[in-house]
């Protein structure tokens, strides 16, 4: 029998979806109009505005494409990595795995200039890479979810313009928690989703396009993209200037979208950054008290997406079991490379706040012990005390 939904409670603290802000779900109910309807417009707009301030860019073409984080991805990709083209992929996590597979299949000539998991490139070795292999295209991912691992583009975005390359950067995990600079790193291409950094459901791909690179796309790209759905010149007449229907474009997700984007302008972008930079920081100082390390390297651990080492003799599958079974905690385990080697703990939005971030340290530890590991010291006073420095 089909009855109304009861969904349990859970406190999302891995890595997305993340918790919905509460406006967000009031913004949800609200009546819908049509995807045609100025008030649609008028959203788009508003969104496209808002977007723009998180990525840190003031390109013109900056849209939420109707799809999940993968979908910006894939237009990414299918838009600016031409058959036969050469595309140079910096691979250092899943998801530089997944981008590679999309140059594949778009049947372009795909080059990976590899780093351990957790690990990235000196500027150095990006501008050597790119002026070596000489790239049609350059992949990054900026915010890689799957180890905790930042990296900076500026180096490598200013090489591949020197040989004329466009550069995509992913930057799903990290829009609307830490900076991005996308104008100041050079980045001509970068894809985001709703459900991370943005307090919001998952369901919409915000991605923006530097002029540069939409210069290319509509006066050199010399064959057709191939897919018709993510086909940027076609979206460009319903959210630009022509309005021409594309496709029912999810209503609901943008008020979504909009009320998540109004309420980072409430809270101010730069204290926002700021609330996640300080707690990843607490969480960190809890971690090492503990006598546990974290994989990534201090200055490129992510603002609000960490990856502690699981001790020795502990697996990691039962902290996450004691967890989620006791308080409806859920944080994610590794994968590929670093399978049951770390933990994936988020701190976004909702949850990054002290009070959330004691309360995750103080469970976490509960649940290491439970699971036979011994702390040296607890968890909580080095915590405090880093709020308190
Ligand atoms: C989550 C994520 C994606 C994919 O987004 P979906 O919304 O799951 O499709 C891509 N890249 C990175 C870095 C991510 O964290």
């Amino acid at each position: 029998m089909l009855s109304t939904l009861n969904p349990p409670k859970r406190l999302l603290y891995g890595p997305g979806p993340s918790m919905v802000e509460p406006r967000v779900y009031d913004a949800m109910s609200k009546s819908i109009v049509g995807h045609l309807d100025p008030f649609f417009f008028e959203i788009t707009q508003a969104v496209k505005t808002g977007l723009n301030t998180c990525f840190g860019t003031a390109n013109e073409f900056t849209v939420a494409m109707s799809a999940t984080g993968s979908g910006g991805m894939e237009t990414a990709v299918a838009n600016f990595v031409e058959p036969g083209s050469k595309f140079l992929v910096f691979a250092n996590g899943f998801f530089c795995d997944r981008l590679t597979e999309m140059g594949k299949r778009q049947r372009a000539e795909v080059i990976r200039i590899e780093k351990p998991w957790g690990e990235t490139w000196t500027p150095e070795e990006q501008r050597e890479a790119i002026l070596r292999e000489k790239p049609n295209t350059v992949a990054y991912v900026a915010a890689e979810t799957s180890t905790g691992c930042w990296t900076d583009g500026t180096a490598l975005c200013e090489a591949a313009h020197e040989v004329g390359a466009l550069v995509i950067a992913d930057c799903v995990t990290a829009l609307g928690s830490m900076p991005i600079n996308l104008d100041q790193t050079g980045i001509d291409i970068a894809f985001s989703c709703s459900q991370k950094g943005m307090g919001c459901p998952p369901g919409l791909s915000p991605l923006t396009v530097s002029p540069r690179a939409l210069n290319w796309l509509t006066k050199e790209r010399k064959s057709l993209i191939p897919t018709w759905y993510f086909d940027l010149k076609l979206l460009s007449e319903y959210f630009g200037g022509a309005k021409r229907y594309h496709h029912t474009a999810p209503i609901t997700m943008f008020y979504a979208l909009h009320e998540g984007l109004a309420n980072i302008a409430d809270e101010g972008l730069e204290k926002r950054f700021e609330r996640h930079r300080k707690n990843r920081n607490a969480f960190v100082a809890g971690i090492e008290a503990m006598g546990m390390e974290m994989h990534v390297h201090r200055g490129h651990q992510l603002w609000n997406l960490m990856t502690p080492k699981v001790p020795a003799g502990v697996t990691d599958m039962d902290v996450r079991k004691y967890l989620m079974e006791n308080y409806g905690i859920e944080i994610a385990g590794g994968f590929g490379e670093l399978a049951g080697k770390v933990f994936r703990i988020g701190l976004m939005g909702v949850l990054a706040t002290e009070k959330d971030t004691l309360f995750l340290l103080e469970k976490f530890e509960e649940a290491l012990r439970a699971s036979g590991f011994t702390p040296k010291a607890s968890a909580l006073p080095a915590a405090k005390a880093a709020y308190a420095a």
